[in-house]
């Protein structure tokens, strides 16, 4: 169900009691490119270029004044703060060629540029959020998408880890606390694993599990100094909004109240939808505002309001169009989603219980 736009004018203020205030259109910034839909699949792939489309026509019939990021390849020295050399030199040697890194993972002619594109404009936007003082709203739709990325392997439709290299570019600026909160259907298997040592990157995750990729337990916390900093909340096929609300209510919402995040990028995507022909959640699109919603409260408390919100999967068209929409109207137009609780779900409880070993929960 799509919400309604937030009203052009705003009650008249104590100040100017004579005429009403117009309020501006609010205003975010955008990562998009041409390059994003060239990574072309042979034959039918649901990471489309449709996809794009679909992501494309969420932005634009938002109420929002976009501010193009200006999107550039990712230079070796972003990639290697979390990919290895020889990982990204065998992929330049890809380029201009097609075939397949693995049996889910394509790669086309125009793909090395798209990714590295993807990878440089999400950085490129964590750096435009940085400069502005007054903190400032992204989405990205980068393809291909980068979650499952690892260090030195391609996998699950993904090449470089987009979020990742955006993660660790904002850290070499000097943003002492990111917290990355996926909300994939699929746990970012490549971001925790970049981030699983480092304290300074909280990664929470929500998930179906088990699935693909396979990790994601309730005790993957973590190591060394990273022990606690990483956050997993794996949920049992079927579950839908009152189940994932649940998860940001007792678990994500309160462990990014006691980190504070000074940046919070979230892995958008929209593959739990219950349209979703990969996985077996249960999302309504109000279910993606309700999540973005929360996450923008917290952005504004500790972050000064600094967000990005990375496209990751999502492959009915549908859904993708209509929960990036509601995702793009809780961030940026302060509209405000409803959903039912669940107030005994055994996932959630399990996760807390793990979770309470480094984190005040209740
Ligand atoms: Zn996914």
């Amino acid at each position: 169900m799509r919400r309604a736009a937030p009203p052009e004018t705003s009650q008249m203020s104590d100040n100017s009691p004579e005429k009403p205030v117009t309020r501006a259109t609010p205003q975010a910034l955008l990562v998009d490119d041409q390059s994003f839909e060239q990574h072309r699949p042979t034959g039918y792939h649901p990471e489309r270029p449709e996809r794009l489309t679909a992501a494309r026509a969420a932005a634009e019939h938002a109420n929002v004044s976009w501010q193009r990021v200006a999107v550039r390849e990712a230079t070796d020295d972003q990639l290697a703060r979390v990919h290895s050399p020889a990982f990204v030199e065998s992929l330049e040697k890809l380029r201009g060629h097609r075939g397949y890194l693995d049996p889910d993972t394509y790669y086309c002619e125009q793909t090395i540029v798209a990714a590295r594109r993807a990878a440089g404009g999400v950085a490129a936007m964590v750096e435009d959020m940085l400069s502005k003082t007054d903190g400032s709203v992204g989405v990205a739709m980068p393809r291909p998408p980068g979650h499952h990325a690892r260090p030195s392997q391609a996998m699950g439709f993904c090449l470089l880890n987009n979020i990742a290299v955006a993660a660790a570019h904002a850290r070499a600026l000097g943003v002492g606390r990111v917290a990355i909160v996926d909300f994939d259907v699929h746990h970012g298997n490549g971001t925790q694993e970049m981030f699983y040592r480092d304290p300074a990157v909280l990664y929470i995750s929500t998930h179906q599990y088990p699935f693909y990729p396979g990790t994601g337990a309730a005790d993957e916390i973590g190591e060394g100094e990273g022990t606690g900093f990483t956050v997993n909340i794996p949920l049992t096929a079927g579950g839908g909004d009152s189940v994932y609300r649940g998860a940001f209510d007792r678990i994500v919402l309160p462990v990014l109240e006691q980190y504070a995040p000074e940046l919070l990028l979230v892995s958008a995507g929209f593959d739990a939808s219950a349209r979703d022909p990969l996985a077996e959640m249960n999302l309504s699109e109000r279910g993606f505002g309700y999540m973005t919603q929360k996450l923008t409260v917290q952005a504004r408390r500790s972050a000064r309001g600094r967000m990005g919100l990375v496209l990751e999967g999502g492959y009915d068209l549908v859904a993708l169009e209509a929960g990036l929409a509601d995702a793009i109207s809780a961030a940026i137009g302060d509209a405000t989603f409803e959903v039912p609780t669940d107030p005994e779900n055994p996932d959630i409880e399990r996760a807390v219980r793990e979770a309470r070993a480094h984190w005040k929960l209740a």
